[in-house]
């Protein structure tokens, strides 16, 4: 069983227990992060410090510990869960006001913290990368602040489900005839030595994977276009590919029943992932 966290206290699983009237459960009031552990060690954890206490503070709900204080929490579920591989999922709510109400409660509420792991050995060897994944495009049906991480995930995970159902792994998101981004990923095709990905705004989430990747790319003389692209540009592109904390760099070989590219994981996708999986373990802590 595992060992979870709630307000301050390391619980097992079974024993951590969030009220009813939970903004979280009534409102989906409430934030996410998901970093990555390998090794034992976290990947970019500063990064997701940083973008946790943006979404916060965009949703006026008070950050209930400090950034060295939530390390430390990080650092204590992975010891009390042997955790060689896998993540740690962490959430926070405006709490419990003790009733039903739009309105948010007086600001001295307590927010709700919950923080636990998810063990996956062989996170970073999955065959899913090897052999790429298939997506379908949907239309984006999400609310317009999507640069905000809160758990309102239904409908990307109607979009999972209707990929599943066309036998595929998961969705790219349309809007205005152009992409998105993945379910739960950031997206982007190559076109000759050039990649190309949405330009951040409240459409998409910042991705700290997005991040950093760009940087590497950046770093190894590819060209980076940060602008948006239609799914016929896609269907035209050399590889596709997505990214986020716990896929890392994941190629994308096939398109609403289409080839991309080769129909195999591309090379840029395949360099860009080493380079990652490698700069990230060496800064991990
Ligand atoms: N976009 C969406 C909608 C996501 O849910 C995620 C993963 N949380 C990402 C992009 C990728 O972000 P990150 O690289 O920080 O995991």
């Amino acid at each position: 069983m595992r060992t979870v966290y709630l307000n301050g206290d390391y619980l097992p699983e079974d024993e951590a227990k969030v009220s009813i009237f939970d903004r979280g459960f009534l409102m989906a009031d409430g934030v996410y992060e998901v970093t990555s552990v390998l090794d034992g060690k976290l990947l970019d954890f500063d990064g997701h410090a940083v973008r946790l206490q943006r979404s916060l503070d965009e949703l006026d709900i008070r950050h209930p510990s400090s950034k060295e204080d939530l390390l430390e929490v990080h650092r204590e579920l992975v010891r009390l869960n042997d955790i060689t591989d896998g993540m740690i999922y962490l959430q926070i709510t405006r709490g419990n006001p003790g009733d039903r109400d739009f309105a948010y409660p007086a600001p001295d509420t307590a927010p709700t913290v919950v923080l636990f792991t998810q063990s996956k050995p062989g996170l970073a060897d999955s065959p899913a990368a090897r052999q790429g994944i298939k997506v379908i495009s949907i239309p984006d049906q999400r609310w317009g602040r999507r640069d905000i991480k809160t758990v309102q995930l239904l409908y990307p995970s109607m979009g999972k489900m209707m990929a599943k159902a066309a036998g595929c792994d998961d969705a790219w998101m349309v809007e205005d005839d152009v992409v998105t981004e993945g379910t739960s990923n950031n997206a982007y095709i190559v076109k000759g030595n050039t990649i190309i990905t949405r330009q951040l705004g409240h459409e998409i989430l910042q991705g700290i994977t997005r991040a950093a990747v760009l940087r590497f790319a950046r770093e190894a003389q590819m060209k980076v276009e940060e602008r948006p692209f239609t799914i016929a540009e896609a269907l035209a592109a050399d590889e596709a590919f997505v990214t986020s904390a716990t896929t890392f760099v994941m190629p994308v070989v096939e398109m609403d029943g289409q080839p991309v590219g080769t129909g195999k994981p591309g090379p840029v996708a395949a360099r860009l992932r080493e380079i990652y999986l490698d700069e990230s373990r060496k800064a991990a802590i």
